[in-house]
């Protein structure tokens, strides 16, 4: 099960996820250009390696195994991997 980013990362965006994902899963990075238009950041489902690393270095507890994603946020799993589908 990929983990997943909701909602509490809008707006907070500080990266801390990026940092410690072996498999560079977590995109926009600051280092792409889609960062600055982007409201939040997003885990490729098909990249995720489901290490767990990320989740306790979010400060807003925005990520979430996908079993385990509130059900007030469970249309972000698509939204997540939405995101990286060609456009
Ligand atoms: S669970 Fe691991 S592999 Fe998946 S996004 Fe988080 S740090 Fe990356
Ligand atoms: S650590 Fe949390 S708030 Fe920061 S970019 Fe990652 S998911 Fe968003």
């Amino acid at each position: 099960m990929p983990y997943v980013i909701c909602a509490p990362c809008i707006s907070t965006k500080d990266c801390s996820c990026v940092d410690v994902c072996p498999v560079d899963a977590i995109h926009p990075t600051k280092e792409e250009a889609a960062f600055s238009e982007e409201k939040q950041l997003y885990i490729d489902p098909d990249m995720c390696i489901d290490c767990g690393a990320c989740e306790p270095e979010c400060p807003v507890e925005a990520i979430f195994e996908e079993e385990y994603v509130p059900d007030k946020w469970s249309n972000y799993i698509e939204i997540n991997a939405k995101w990286f589908q060609p456009k």
